[in-house]
This record gives C-alpha cells, structure tokens and sequence, in this order.
C-alpha cells in the first residue's frame, strides 16, 4: 500500500514536470506556437469532442515488456490493475453509452487476474467492436496464456498488436531481447485459430511505431512492406496495419532528452502540423477509462494525469450527456496527434 502511495506521488510528480518541460522546455518564449494557438488559427479551439464512440480502458499498468518508447511507462514492476468493483462499473456504463467499440489497453491487459472476466461480462453485454490491445508476447509468455487466441475467437475479440518492424533486430532494439520470436510465435497462434485469415470475421490488426524520433512514413506502404515481409518469412497474415508518431510523453520524452533529440523533435512535429487532421483526433470520439476509474480525454492525457474539464471525474458518476459537453484538455503533446496524415490508435485520422 505504501509503495502504491509511493509510486503515485513520483508519478504525479514526473508527470507535472513532464507537462513543465512541453509547456516551457528548453524555448524561448514565443519561439514554438503553442498548440493552442495553432489550432485556433483554423478556428478549432476550444477542441470539444463529437459523440462518443469509443470507450477505451485501461486495465491496469502491469506489463511483460519495458519498451523504449511506452508511454504508459508499463513494466513488470506496476502494481496499478483495476479491481472488479471498477470493471463492474465500466460494465454498468457499457450498458447505456452511445460508445459501439470498447477498447481494452494497459499494460498487458491480459495480466489483469479479472481480465476474462471482463471480457466474458462485457461479451454479454455486446458491443459492435470489442478491441483487446496484446503486446502479443504475453500470449507466448506463460503456459497459463497460450490458449488466449481461442478465448479471443469465442468472444470475437477484434486483435490489435503492437509490431514495430518486420525484422528481428528493429523489433528488439525497441521492445527488448527476444521479443520478435515471440511475437512471430504469437501471430502463428493466432493466425492458427483464423485471426487474420482471408474469410473470417475474426481481426487482427498490427500498430507500428517509429523506433526513434522521427515520424512513421506513409501507413499504406508500410502495411504493404509489412504484409511482403511477414507472409514471404513467416506466412504470417494480419488485416491492416495502423501506423502511429511516438508522442512525446513518458518514457519517449525521457528518451528525446536523454538523447538530445527533444527540441529537433517538437520542431518536427510543429512543422508537419496538419489542420486537417485536428477534427478527428483521438479525443473527439474517445473516453480514457484509467486502472482506477478516472477519466480521460486519451490515454496521453491520462498519463500526463490531465483529467477531463467536467464535473463528472469518475466512471462510477458517469453521465454521458454532462461529460460530453467539454473542452478537451490539451497542452503541447497534442502536436503527435496532428502531425503529417494524424495519429490515433486506430491510425491515420486524415
Ligand atoms: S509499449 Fe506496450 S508492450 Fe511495451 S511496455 Fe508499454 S504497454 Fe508494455
Ligand atoms: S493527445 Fe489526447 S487530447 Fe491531445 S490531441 Fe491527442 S488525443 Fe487529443
């Protein structure tokens, strides 16, 4: 309990000096226009959000992997999970949203001990597209995981996997030693049971990421340099490949200052800002659910624990007409959503 405590107060504690340094950082005033400004140029500001069709819920922080550029700074040693108590009142919601897809992150959402009991309950309640966001390792992890591709085909889980490349040496640099033989491993077992497959309805859908601070190219080409790649190696299968710009939070903003790229990097963002995209940025369709019940405009802001501008704070008060009439909070970070075609965890937005 104590080191729960702990783990919070640094976590606030980073998390303010994050917000700081993209509010502040190492420009002089004026030098950068702050996203505000930006989007108010195209008369967008203040961003509010259109109806709500995605709930996406975190889980919990607890994952298998400790990968470079995470911006849930997930690893083995967190202990924030959600307790049944919250999962039963997402599930009350569930019930009554407008929201057709829910959308389970984390961490490894897997490593939940209630995660199937969720998806079981929440099966029963049925929404149109039931997303299960697997690092793909964990299946392959631990005995007590392999049969979760069949347990995902029962409740026709929409799969959605992390895979920042096609080759062995990019994929480990990123997301550690010996995680692109898992992962290989863990979309043969999927394919095996037809996710991904030609005339299923069962999906599975891969998310790439730049492995430095640069932006990803063209989504469409890389899915087709994916797919050439996969099937000619492995015979692996997958439906689309969403391509997504590293925000700079979290474990990534360590990285940009620790390697000296963070000014080059906003710089990059600024400049591919694209006004285009800024209608249909995460926020606008989506709610962040966080481990212990608190929401969000994204999963960013969660991190950043910018909680949303409304008097509904938590899942338990949840009122979906009050809590839609919002502004979304936003702070420099937005620019990852905008820049070239627009990120999303759904991909492009342009
Ligand atoms: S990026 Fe995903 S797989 Fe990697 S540590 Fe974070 S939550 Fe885990
Ligand atoms: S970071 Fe979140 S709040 Fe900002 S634009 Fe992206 S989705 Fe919206």
């Amino acid at each position: 309990m104590i080191q729960s405590l702990n783990r919070r107060k640094s976590d606030l504690a980073k998390a303010e000096k994050q917000l700081e340094i993209l509010s502040h950082g190492p420009f002089a005033e004026g030098e950068l226009p702050t996203f505000q400004q930006k989007i108010a140029t195209s008369g967008q500001f203040p961003l509010r959000p259109k109806s709500l069709e995605i709930l996406q819920i975190n889980v919990g922080y607890m994952c298998n992997q400790v990968c470079k550029h995470c911006h849930v700074d997930a690893g083995p040693d967190r202990k924030e999970i959600m307790t049944r108590e919250t999962m039963s009142q997402c599930l009350e919601v569930l019930k009554s949203t407008s929201a057709h897809t829910l959308d389970l992150t984390g961490g490894a959402p897997e490593m939940n001990p209630d995660f199937r009991w969720f998806v079981e309950e929440a099966s029963k309640i049925g929404v149109q597209d039931f997303i299960v966001r697997s690092n793909l390792t964990i299946l392959r992890s631990n005995k007590k995981y392999h049969d979760l591709p069949e347990f995902f085909k029962k409740h026709k889980i929409h799969v959605v996997s992390s895979m920042p490349h096609w080759t062995k040496g990019k994929t480990d640099s990123q997301r550690g030693n010996g995680v692109f033989e898992q992962s290989i491993e863990a979309l043969k077992s999927l394919n095996e049971v037809g996710y991904g497959k030609v005339g299923t309805d069962l999906k599975l859908d891969l998310v790439y990421n730049p492995s430095g601070a640069f932006l990803p190219g063209d989504q469409a080409a890389l899915e087709a340099d994916f797919k050439k790649a996969l099937s000619e190696d492995f015979g692996i299968e997958f439906n689309n490949l969403f391509a997504l710009a590293n925000l700079p939070i979290s474990r990534f903003l360590d990285y940009l200052i620790a390697s000296d790229n963070y000014e080059e990097y906003m710089y990059t963002l600024v400049e591919a800002y694209n006004p285009a995209t800024v209608a249909n940025v995460m926020c606008t369709n989506t709610l962040s659910v966080s481990w212990d019940g608190y929401l969000y405009d994204c999963d960013f802001n969660q991190m950043l624990h910018l909680p949303v501008k409304s008097s509904i704070k938590h899942i338990s008060d949840y009122q979906e007409g009050l809590l839609q009439d919002r502004d979304i909070a936003i702070s420099q970070h937005c620019y990852g959503c905008t820049a070239g075609a627009g990120s999303s965890c759904q991909g492009s937005v342009s």
